[in-house]
């Protein structure tokens, strides 16, 4: 089995990678024009699985090289889309930028998809796509809300293409999975999250700050009503997102009766503060955090947790990692990275 992961370089997209040469036997190429990533990813993978695997330098929008990248593995068998943009705040300053490059490139990919008839598809979504909502948490059949930034709009818009195209290509099939906030890092603390620039997510801003590459951590707005005024988010360790993919496309293989389409959520079901983030893992550490409170910031939603149930019927999936194992996992890989 050839596997195809764009954004193989990227945060999940590796963690993925790792995951699937640990457990299966698949041929992964891995594909990655190295926007918000670096070229060294393949190298931590091989130190950490001991496998080396085929990479390329493409960009997914440049329509002729996507095709010749199929063509060059007409045996493809199933493809995870990685790839994309993934910054609401950025979005939200540069939305052309977040439309062009998230919607073109799955264009490219659904298109290859169905020329090179690649039966399966796993699409990466967001629980952005849900907007701000009232009633938590929430579930896949959740109506969303009119999403809070271009960057949501654009998995909103991904979803819909997905859907559209297998409904007419029946012999192909799709998952969407709507990851809620990955953080943490592999247990050997070998891989983890690279910002190039200065963070704009929770976890890396943290790790950073505590080992001192930024003086100061702002806590985006604390009159939320929420319990201690802070956001909530359902954070979940990316290994295991990284184990739903493989389980999502093992599901699609062996299930024969598998839907041809269907969304479903990766979360831990359980809702945490911007504050109970900061505690956890000055827990963890020992160490304390530098932090003030600041503005909210545009984009954001209040509060959002999964209903999981899905995932852990259709996918076999469980997540096993707590909170405090992501916070330590993000700090082993904040200090390797701190090593070099
Ligand atoms: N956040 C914060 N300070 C930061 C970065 C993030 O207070 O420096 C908050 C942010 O407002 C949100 C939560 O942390 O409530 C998670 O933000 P992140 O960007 O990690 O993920 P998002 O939920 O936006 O995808």
């Amino acid at each position: 089995m050839k596997i195809l992961i764009t954004g193989g370089a990227g945060y999940i997209g590796s963690h993925t990678i790792i995951e699937m040469l640990e457990t299966t036997n698949w041929e992964v190429i891995a594909v990655d024009n190295y926007s918000n990533s670096t070229e060294d990813t393949y190298e931590r993978i091989e130190k950490i699985t001991g496998k080396a695997i085929k990479y390329y330098n493409i960009d997914l929008k440049d329509k002729d090289a996507t095709h010749k990248l199929f063509l060059e593995h007409n045996d493809i068998q199933g493809i995870i889309h990685f790839a994309a943009f993934k910054s609401v705040s950025e979005s939200v300053a540069n939305p052309l930028m977040y439309y062009d490059n998230n919607i073109n490139s799955l264009l490219n990919i659904l298109a290859c998809q169905k020329a090179f008839k690649v039966p399966y598809l796993i699409f990466s979504s967001s629980c952005s796509v849900y907007g701000n909502i009232n009633e938590l948490p929430v579930t896949e059949e959740t109506p969303f809300n009119k999403t809070e930034s271009p960057y949501a709009y654009t998995k909103q818009i991904g979803e819909q293409l997905v859907a559209d195209f297998i409904k007419v290509n029946p012999a192909l099939k799709a998952i969407s999975l709507r990851y809620f906030n990955p953080v943490g890092a592999h247990k050997s603390g070998l891989n983890g999250e690279l910002p190039l620039s200065t963070p704009s997510n929770l976890v890396p801003y943290i790790t950073q700050s505590a080992i001192g590459k930024l003086s100061q951590l702002t806590i985006f707005g604390n009159d939320y009503n929420t319990k201690d005024g802070t956001c909530v988010r359902d954070y979940i360790h990316v290994s295991d997102i990284a184990s739903a993919h493989v389980l999502a496309l093992q599901q699609l293989i062996k299930t024969p009766h598998f839907p041809s389409q269907s969304i479903i959520n990766l979360g831990t079901g359980v809702g945490v503060t911007v504050l109970e983030v900061i505690e956890a893992f000055e827990k963890v550490t020992d160490k304390k955090l530098n932090y003030t409170i600041g503005e909210r910031r545009a984009g954001d939603v209040a509060a959002i947790y999964a209903n999981n149930d899905k995932a852990k019927k259709l996918l076999n999936w469980k997540p096993i990692y707590t909170i405090e194992d992501m916070m330590r996992s993000a700090w082993k890989w904040e200090q390797c990275l701190n090593k070099k």
